[in-house]
């Protein structure tokens, strides 16, 4: 391949990086980009998510760090904050709140603020370096220029062609590179798509004067299928914060005055509403709710014109709660680098294999965790995702209290390893044994933190979870099919007699109010709980034994 120009299209964080990359492989590079691009860290619409919480994990930061000798310390003096992580964050995980121990850290700053900085160090950098680098603002590529079945350049809005060597599809979720191989004769490629049905709502306020917590940072995840919604506050440059607020399964984050305040008292704890409810407002509160995963896979394709590579969300964009999107942009950069440097025929599809591979970590952990939802639009759940999420409840519920768990957990989630390392010996080892360990071992941390964290390795975190977090009524109902089974099974196994009374008594220990039992037995009689060989007799042994129920004073009607 010639190496004289390369085009990239799109200059948000993919484009950006991209062209880092290409200043060391190309004479020239040109980046177009819709927008123009504001002259400091300011918001502009070609990247409307900005305006929402962003979190750059660890690998993210390193691998920008790598590409640009120096981008942490001006974020840092730009006012970026350094927090710990879990140690500064109050984290409230689907199996309860985590142990803050000290494991990690992150950057925290707007998303403006970041892209801000990356761009000036590509300009100053290309500046100063062999390449030359054009920013095409206020611009738009309508079309590739084919050459045979290949791609040899762009196509503008203002009509105008430009030739390249390569051209890089940076335009994310809304890429239109699919109609654009079509036009060069390719089949469109397979897609796959998860949509968790969520939405952002987000706002920025003023961090209140004096306010001095023991934590830096807030993340109240949902406990899926239970409850949908997560919130974040964290801590932004200019002595703000931002929180974002997000539901899944259409519960969106809302963006009406007291409809916002009224979601976050309704979320699993009432600390990020306390912080915010009397916090100074700074921005109008806005959504967003293009957030489904989804996966264009062009590496499956049969063949690739050569002179075209796509990158960024416009090939892989995830559902954003995970904070995912900036890393695997950094580490398809550098993907798109290794092909480079290795030179061969096949260098394009080399690149999209890899950055195939690059976001297959990431999809993992988004769409697993977003099939809990009943309410999610995807493929049905194979019996193997439905196993990995039993065991990965056990991870995060042993990683709240064992740090070297929490470190592995950690890893994953940003990236730096694969989720299969939760599967290896070591981590394994300490999940399988958490129970007998941390039963009666207090985790550190606020008192009460301590307490849920163990029950939950201990078992009991699940039913302590959600006896708080629903009306007793409400989940006794829930609870009575599932006693009522166990004592059919009883029943027809002439057990009933003595660990009846105990079903019994678990039962009374919930109710203290009459209600409608027929559901129940309905229910019962429809899944054909075994009720001996003759079901009528197994039946009626089963409500005789319901007189235990009423001798112990529960009404049911
Ligand atoms: C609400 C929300 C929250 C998020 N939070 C996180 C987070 O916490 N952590 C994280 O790592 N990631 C997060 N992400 C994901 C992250 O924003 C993206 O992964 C990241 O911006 C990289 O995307 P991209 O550069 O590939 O595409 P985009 O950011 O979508 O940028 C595409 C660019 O291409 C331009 N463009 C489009 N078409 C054309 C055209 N034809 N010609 C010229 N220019 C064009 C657009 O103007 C835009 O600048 C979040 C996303 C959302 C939606």
């Amino acid at each position: 391949m010639n190496r004289d120009h390369a085009v990239v299209i799109g200059g948000s964080l993919s484009g950006l990086l991209a062209a880092r990359v290409l200043t060391g492989h190309f004479d020239r590079v040109t980046l177009v980009e819709r927008d123009r691009f504001p002259a400091g860290a300011a918001f502009r619409p070609g990247t409307s998510q900005s305006r929402h919480l962003h979190v750059l994990w660890t690998r993210g930061l390193e691998l920008m760090e790598e590409l640009f000798p120096g981008l942490e310390r001006m974020l840092l003096d730009a006012g970026a904050a350094e927090i710990g992580v879990p140690a500064d964050v109050l984290w409230l995980t689907s199996a309860g709140w985590r142990n803050r121990f000290d494991v990690t850290r992150l950057l925290t700053f707007s998303r403006p603020l970041l892209d801000w900085a990356v761009r000036t160090r590509l300009t100053e950098d290309a500046a100063s370096g062999p390449a030359t680098l054009d920013l095409l603002e206020d611009n738009e590529v309508v079309g590739l220029i084919p050459t045979g079945t290949d791609v040899a350049g762009v196509e503008l809005r203002t009509g105008e062609p430009i030739a390249a060597d390569l051209v890089v599809d940076a335009t994310g979720r809304g890429s239109r590179a699919p109609a654009w191989l079509a036009g060069l004769g390719y089949p469109e490629p397979p897609e796959t798509r998860v949509d968790p049905l969520l939405g952002y709502a987000s706002r920025f306020y003023a961090i209140p004067p004096g306010f001095d917590p023991d934590w830096k940072a807030l993340y109240l995840q949902a406990d899926p299928p239970a409850t949908r919604r997560t919130g974040g506050l964290f801590p932004q440059e200019g002595g703000r914060w931002i929180c974002s607020l997000s539901g899944a399964g259409r519960d969106y984050g809302p963006t009406g005055e007291a409809a916002f305040l009224d979601f976050a008292k309704g979320l699993r704890d009432p600390v990020l509403y306390e912080a915010i409810r009397h916090a100074e407002p700074l921005s109008p509160i806005t959504g967003y709710r293009r957030t489904a995963n989804h996966r264009r896979h062009y590496e499956r394709l049969p063949a690739w014109p050569r002179g075209f590579v796509v990158m960024g969300d416009a090939v892989c964009s995830f559902n954003p709660i995970y904070g995912q999107g900036m890393s695997v942009a950094a580490i398809s950069a550098v993907a798109l680098d290794r092909c480079l440097r290795e030179a061969a025929d096949d260098m394009e599809r080399r690149v999209q294999r890899r950055v195939a591979r690059s976001g297959a970590g990431a999809w993992l952990i988004a769409t697993g965790e977003d099939l809990r939802y009943r309410e999610t639009e995807a493929a049905p759940t194979r019996l193997s995702t439905r196993l990995i999420n039993a065991y990965v409840d056990r991870v995060v519920a042993t990683a709240n209290v064992d740090r070297r768990v929490c470190a592995s957990l950690l890893d994953v989630l940003a990236l730096s390893s694969a989720p299969a390392s939760l599967f290896a010996p070591a981590v394994l080892a300490r999940v399988t044994a958490s129970r007998i360990r941390h039963a009666s071992r207090p985790a550190g941390g606020p008192a009460e933190r301590v307490g849920r964290a163990a029950e939950v390795v201990a078992g009991r975190g699940g039913r302590e979870r959600r006896r708080r977090e629903l009306p007793r009524r409400e989940l006794a109902r829930r609870r009575l099919p599932r006693r009522l089974d166990a004592l059919g099974h009883l029943v027809h196994r002439g057990r009933a007699e003595r660990r009846g009374a105990r079903v019994a008594g678990a039962l009374r220990a919930e109710l203290d109010e009459p209600f409608d039992l027929g559901p129940c037995l309905v229910d019962l009689d429809l899944r054909g709980v075994p009720l001996g060989d003759d079901r009528g007799q197994g039946s009626a042994q089963l409500v005789d034994h319901l007189g235990v129920f009423a001798r112990t004073e529960l009404l049911f009607q």
